[in-house]
């Protein structure tokens, strides 16, 4: 849909017409100043006053400077000369009775005086049109930065591709929740009657790509009242100050369209807790939040616009904003359960030619975590994979395809591996798998493959059976193994000063990371640790992140000590199973050499067997 303020400005066409007939007609003028006498044939002075002695010529037209000659039968002049002007006519030799008529009355005057005009005036003048041309379009372009106290809030509303509830895929909670506020949209008589205060400040909570923006268009939708959208970090740019204006700009342009919705996207933006960094009480954040807070209080009854705010962090928003009568309902839109998955991928599958073999049942089953944004990606995805594949319908191989290429990043199958590093790369995954595959708690093996995607050099791919909202210790555990276990299969095949970099970066990694969270926000820790968070508080300091710790240093320490361990133990487990299942490693890393991705199916058959050392068990 195309924002309202967009159309052409036709007066910009017309004042350029303009301009371009101006800087014609002067460049016509100095022209035909310029050429008006020259096409007349020069002859010298002497040789005119000879022949006007003779008789051959009718009239002489004289100015200061020159002399134009009629000939005898003929009525225009044809040519000139360039008068000697030390005397008359007389005293350089014109008989006074030569049969010739003198006027001294000239145009040439008029021309010389055109040309000059032309020269001294006109040409500035077009260089001062020029110049305010040039000065005036830059202003237009200007325009944005000079109109910067104004919000670049973007208006929707009764378009006909408008949003509707029926258009979003599962949230059924949600929708419900934000049907009420479509009745007070529609009917806020009925609210009022009883004495009911209309709501001001609704806050949807979730995590990116969930649909909090598309389910804000699709209650102005169903209520058909306009909307007007701006994202939080709209509000703060260059200038100080802007972000207050802009908020008065976007509020005043609402309530003349009330009924209607504002919708602020990433609030936490402007609306983190305040004092907590070190800019001070002014900085610009906080005015652009105290004028939000302002401008929504000020709201009168019965004016009826409602602030829909969405954030994937409410836990880090300023109080104030939560207040009652600013943002106090909320409406949590989480991620998509595998119902919801279907659902939404249905959504974005139903345009599009699929066959039959598409399978979308399995695809939501395998995608736990992914946003309903993943999925319309996945689904773009494939239909962009099908049509280079020059087809008009969409295949099973290009859902899977394209469910890969969003989770890792695309197949690199043109990246050269010499035979060493592709071995290498076998074990890795290898190492992987098997730890994951016999620890109990993992989950199961999907793919192994070593074509390099995205950035990894192989990919072991560990699928849940079901989605899962809670996870043990044991989980976590077990997950932190087969992580390191990529590692650790290098060191036992290669040797400990040989192991490389292969899971330097994100292994390691991903490992410390969940170790960490075990720790701090889990209170999984071992000993005193156990039960216990250690939260940081997250502030902005000059527009960056800073955690302040909420504990002392020795237990800064002691966190750090216990993550070192939980890594250690990882480690360890994943030694132990690999030392103790190596031939299937062997078998593992030899298939994956020769064919380079193995299926869930053909992995559980190599490993048939493969056994859980007592020591390995938690
Ligand atoms: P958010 O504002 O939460 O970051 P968006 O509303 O921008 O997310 O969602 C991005 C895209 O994801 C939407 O344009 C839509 O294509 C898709 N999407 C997300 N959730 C759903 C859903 N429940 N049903 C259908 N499509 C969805």
């Amino acid at each position: 849909m195309k924002p309202k303020n967009n159309k052409p400005k036709p007066n910009n066409t017309i004042r350029t017409i303009i301009f371009l007939l101006m800087v014609g007609g002067l460049a016509a003028a100095i022209i035909f100043a310029n050429s008006s006498t020259d096409e007349l044939e020069q002859v010298s002075f002497s040789s005119v006053i000879e022949r006007a002695n003779n008789g051959e010529i009718k009239d002489l037209n004289v100015d200061q400077e020159r002399v134009e000659v009629t000939l005898q039968d003929s009525e225009e002049p044809s040519q000139f000369a360039i008068r000697d002007t030390s005397g008359t006519l007389q005293d350089q030799g014109l008989s006074p009775d030569a049969p010739v008529e003198v006027t001294f009355e000239s145009t040439d005057d008029s021309r010389g005086l055109i040309i000059g005009l032309a020269a001294n005036l006109l040409v500035p003048i077009a260089i001062l049109l020029v110049l305010i041309y040039m000065f005036r379009s830059a202003q237009g372009q200007g325009n944005q930065a000079m109109s910067f106290g104004k919000s670049k809030a973007r208006l929707y509303g009764n378009e006909k591709d408008k949003v509707l509830f029926k258009d979003i895929a599962g949230n059924e909670n949600a929708k419900e929740d934000l049907n009420e506020v479509v009745d007070f949209l529609k009917h806020p008589e009925k609210f009022k009657d009883v004495g009911a205060k209309i709501p001001k400040g609704v806050l949807l909570v979730g995590p990116p790509g969930t649909g909090k923006t598309m389910i804000a268009r699709a209650v102005a939708g169903e209520a058909s009242v306009p909307y007007f959208s701006i994202s939080g970090s709209e509000f703060v740019e260059m200038f100080v100050g802007v972000g207050a204006s802009r908020v008065r700009d976007l509020f005043s342009k609402a309530k003349k369209n009330a009924p209607a919705i504002i919708f602020v996207d990433e609030i936490d933006a402007v609306g983190r807790k305040r004092g907590s960094g070190m800019g001070g009480g002014h900085d610009e954040r906080e005015q652009t939040l105290n004028q939000i807070l302002v401008e929504m209080d000020g709201f009168e009854q019965g004016q009826n616009v409602i602030v829909l705010a969405a954030t994937n962090r409410a836990d880090v928003l300023d109080n104030a904003l939560l207040r009652p009568g600013r943002f106090d309902r909320r409406v949590m839109i989480g991620l998509p359960d595998r119902k919801d998955r279907e659902a939404i991928l249905d959504v974005h599958f139903k345009e599009k030619p699929t066959e039959k073999s598409v399978d979308i049942p399995s695809l939501a089953a395998k995608t736990a975590g992914s946003s309903g944004a993943d999925l319309a990606n996945i689904a773009n995805e494939a239909a962009i994979r099908a049509a280079r594949h020059d087809r008009k319908t969409i295949k099973n191989e290009d859902v899977v395809e394209a469910f890969e290429k969003v989770a890792i990043g695309p197949e690199r199958k043109g990246k050269i591996m010499s035979e060493e590093d592709k071995k290498l790369t076998a074990i890795h995954e290898a190492g992987h798998a098997i730890v994951g595959h016999v620890l109990p708690e993992s989950d199961m093996v999907h793919k192994v493959t070593i074509v390099s995607r995205g950035h990894a050099g192989g990919v072991t791919w560990f699928i849940p059976q079901n989605d899962q909202s809670y996870h043990t210790i044991g989980w976590y555990k077990d997950v932190i193994a087969r992580i390191m276990g990529g590692r650790i299969a290098e060191e036992i095949y290669y040797g400990k000063e040989n192991v490389t970099t292969g899971a330097g970066g994100s292994d390691l990694q991903k490992a410390a990371e969940m170790a960490r969270e075990m720790v701090v926000t889990m209170g999984m820790g071992s000993g005193d640790l156990r039960d216990r968070v250690f939260s940081t508080e997250d502030g902005m300091m000059f527009e960056r992140m800073v955690h302040e710790k909420t504990y002392s240093d020795e237990t800064a320490k002691r966190i750090d000590d216990e993550v070192a361990r939980l890594m250690k133990e990882g480690a360890d487990r994943a030694r132990t199973v690999i030392k103790a299942n190596k031939s299937y490693i062997d078998k593992l890393a030899e298939a994956l050499l020769d064919k380079e991705t193995i299926e869930a199916d053909e992995v559980l058959e190599i490993f048939k067997g493969a056994k859980l050392p007592t020591s390995a068990k938690l």
